[in-house]
C-alpha cells in the first residue's frame, strides 16, 4: 500500500523560481495539531499559487514531532516559540495577563527580524489566487473586520519585523491587556489610527473574506465573492472539524443543518487540497521510518 500512496503523491514542491525575495516571508502559527491542518492548507495554497516568498510556521511545545516534520515539508521554516522560556519581558507580559497566552504567541511574528516585511495569515485561512502584492503596502495594513468594520480582522496583516515594535507590544498587553481578550483587541488598540490615518492600509475586503458574509450581504457576495483571494474560516467551526467523503467531495458536520452553498465551495477547495496534497505527506513520512 506504500506504493500506491508514493504514486498519487502531489509533492509540496519547494520552488524557487527568479523573482523569488528570500527576505520576506508569509507567516503563521499553530500552537497545536489541530491548527497545524489548518497551516499545512494554507502554506500548500500559497504554494499553489506560486508565492514568490518565503513560508514561516510558528509553533509552540504542544506540536508533536510527526506535525513537526510534515510542515517542514511545506513551510521553509518551522520556528518554534516558547511563551514561558523567552525573554524577561514576555515572561512578565505572560505572568500578568495569563488569558492572553496565544495573543502573546501571535505577536512573537515581529521577532523574525531576519525578514525585513511579512504578510501574517491566520492558520484558518485559505488563499485562492497570487497576493504576492500584499508586499507593496507597509505596516500595519489589514481588512476591516465584518462584525465592526473600524477595527481591523487580524486574521490578515502586513507587518515589519522588529524587536522594538515586539517589546511596546507587550508592554500594551501588560499595560492594557485586550478588550476582546485575543490579539485583535490588542493589535486595534496599538494600531489605533488605522480606520483614519492611511487608506493604503485598508487591505480590500477580498484580502480577508469571513467565509460566512454570503449570509449577512448577499447582494455583494454574488457581485464580488467570485474576486476573493484569501478566504478566512473564522468562528469556532474550523474546516478540520467537518467530515469530507472523497468520493463525492461533500462536506459535512454531524448534528448541525445543511452548510450554506458559497461555504460549501470554500470548504470544498479546503478539503480538496487536504486530501490531494497534506494526507499524502503523513504517509511519506511513515515510509522513510
Ligand atoms: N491559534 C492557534 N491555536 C489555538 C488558537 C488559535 O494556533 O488554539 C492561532 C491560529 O493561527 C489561528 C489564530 O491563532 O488561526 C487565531 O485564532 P482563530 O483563527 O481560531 O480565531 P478566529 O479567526 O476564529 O477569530
Ligand atoms: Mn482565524
Amino acid at each position: 500500500w506504500k506504493g500506491a500512496l508514493r504514486s498519487h503523491h502531489f509533492p509540496a514542491v519547494k520552488s524557487s523560481p527568479g523573482d523569488f525575495v528570500s527576505d520576506q516571508a508569509f507567516v503563521t502559527l499553530a500552537t497545536n495539531d489541530m491548527y497545524c491542518q489548518g497551516a499545512l492548507v494554507l502554506g500548500q495554497s500559497l504554494r499553489n499559487q506560486r508565492a514568490t516568498r518565503k513560508l514561516v510556521v510558528l509553533i509552540t511545545l504542544q506540536v508533536s514531532s510527526l506535525l513537526r516534520v510534515i510542515l517542514s515539508r511545506v513551510f521553509d521554516e518551522v520556528i518554534e516559540v516558547n511563551l514561558i522560556d523567552s525573554a524577561d519581558y514576555i515572561h512578565l507580559a505572560f505572568l500578568k495577563r495569563p488569558e492572553l497566552g496565544v495573543t502573546l504567541t501571535k505577536l512573537h511574528c515581529w521577532t523574525l527580524t531576519h525578514y525585513t516585511k511579512c504578510v501574517f495569515l491566520d492558520a484558518d485561512t485559505l488563499v485562492l489566487s497570487n497576493i504576492d502584492d500584499l508586499f507593496d503596502r507597509g505596516e500595519f495594513s489589514a481588512a476591516p473586520d465584518p462584525g465592526w468594520p473600524d477595527c481591523f480582522n487580524s486574521g490578515v496583516f502586513v507587518f515589519q519585523p522588529s524587536l522594538e515594535t515586539h517589546s511596546l507590544l507587550l508592554q500594551h498587553a501588560t499595560d492594557h491587556g485586550s478588550f476582546d481578550g485575543a490579539d485583535q483587541g490588542l493589535l486595534n488598540s496599538f494600531f489605533s489610527s488605522w480606520s483614519t490615518a492611511d487608506i493604503h492600509k485598508h487591505l480590500p475586503f477580498i484580502y480577508n473574506l469571513s467565509s460566512n458574509t454570503a449570509y449577512t450581504y448577499s447582494p455583494a457576495f454574488k457581485q464580488f465573492g467570485s474576486s476573493a483571494k484569501v478566504v478566512h474560516f473564522l468562528g469556532s467551526t474550523k474546516p478540520w472539524n467537518y467530515t469530507y467523503n472523497p468520493q463525492t467531495g461533500s462536506v459535512s458536520k454531524e448534528g448541525s443543518s445543511l452548510v450554506p452553498e458559497q461555504q460549501m465551495t470554500f470548504l470544498n477547495l479546503w478539503w480538496t487540497i487536504y486530501h490531494q496534497s497534506i494526507l499524502p505527506l503523513y504517509g511519506s513520512v511513515h515510509d522513510e521510518d
